[in-house]
């Protein structure tokens, strides 16, 4: 009797050790051997016809076998269950993240990223970048600069006046005169002064009332024509690449002495005559010269013993031509077709 249900103990365990399937094989061997016509509860059943000696031990093993058992098959089905969940949350993986509503993210204004390219390479060059009012007094923007009441020069930017002697600035130059006073007279100054200038203009294609303006000034012992020149040459290699060349042409501006229009070689046709240079391989880029003397004594500086160069460009022109846009008015139009493409 012992044997057999020794026997049957094994033969239990075994199964439930190989009942790697499902929860559902567990639930036979139960049945098999504990259920209520199972293989141990019918010895368990058959102990009345026992001997009275052999019926308290004989139950003692049975119950021992039936609880060894009942433990094994509990902690296979624990097992089971585990790797069944484990098996399901691997494949039941549900993405309950909804694709986020990102929002429209805008970005800088061609002008603006502009501004700042020059920006960046003057300040490389160890430029100051200064800023000056845009509602100006006649006296910084004109008179400071060499231009008295009645010049004739100042009918070419005929601004708009609030008063007699206050108007929308119309060149950022009025920032040079403003800087040189906040300095020691003589002492040197690299500067650029951006920003927006007005003017009584019309608008179309190529003109605005309203643009954008860089203007630069280098004041030390000793500088030259050639030192304007190397520093705009470098400037506008930067810009517009290695292969450009630069020419200056004799001006007139009443604020320097000499003057130079600064020509570059055409980016559109390389030089070789196209629509946009008219057919000369040559863009005219910006305005530049030697401080008149006039000017550097205006804000207290000794023309005996300092000089320097002054520069001033359209952000607007490089801009266009960089990224061969060829009416001015799409910068200020906000269409977002155009704005997008940069
Ligand atoms: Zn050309």
């Amino acid at each position: 009797m012992e044997e057999k249900i020794e026997q049957l103990k094994q033969e239990a365990a075994n199964a439930v050790k190989q009942a790697v399937a499902s929860i559902g094989d567990l639930n036979d061997i139960r049945v098999k051997y504990l259920g209520k016509k199972g293989e141990l509860t019918t010895i368990l059943r058959g102990l009345g016809q026992l001997s009275k000696e052999d019926r308290p031990r004989i139950g003692q093993i049975v119950n021992e076998a039936r609880q060894q058992l009942e433990q094994l098959i509990a902690e296979k089905n624990e097992e089971l269950r585990s790797a069944e969940l484990q098996k399901r949350l691997g494949s039941e993986k549900i993405d309950v993240t909804l694709a986020g509503r990102r929002p429209a993210r805008g970005h800088l204004h061609p002008l603006t990223l502009t501004l700042m390219e020059i920006k960046d390479i003057f300040m490389r060059m160890g430029f100051s970048v200064e800023e000056g009012p845009e509602i100006e007094k006649d006296y910084y923007n004109f008179e400071a600069l060499n231009l008295p009441k009645d010049h004739p020069a100042r009918d070419m930017q005929d601004s708009f006046y609030i008063t007699e002697d206050i108007l929308m600035r119309s060149q950022t130059s009025p920032v040079q005169a403003r800087t040189m006073e906040n300095h020691e007279p003589n002492s040197p100054i690299r500067m650029i002064a951006p920003g927006r200038v007005y003017r009584r203009d019309d608008y179309d294609a190529t003109h605005s009332p309203m643009f954008t303006q860089i203007e630069g000034m280098v004041i030390d012992k000793g500088i030259s024509l050639a030192d304007l020149k190397g520093t705009l040459e470098t400037f506008l290699k930067q810009i517009f690449g290695e292969k450009v060349k630069v020419r200056l042409r004799p001006s007139f501006f009443p604020f320097t002495e000499p003057s130079a229009e600064v020509d570059i070689s055409c980016v559109m046709c390389k030089g070789a005559g196209c629509r946009v240079c008219k057919g000369t391989g040559w863009l005219e880029i910006l305005g530049a010269g030697m401080i008149h003397p006039n000017v550097l004594r205006m804000s207290g500086y000794d023309p005996e013993k300092v000089s320097g160069f002054a520069f001033g460009m359209g952000v607007e022109r490089i801009t266009m031509l960089r990224y061969g846009i060829d009416d001015l008015r799409l910068f200020y139009d906000n269409d977002l077709r155009f704005l997008k493409q940069f």
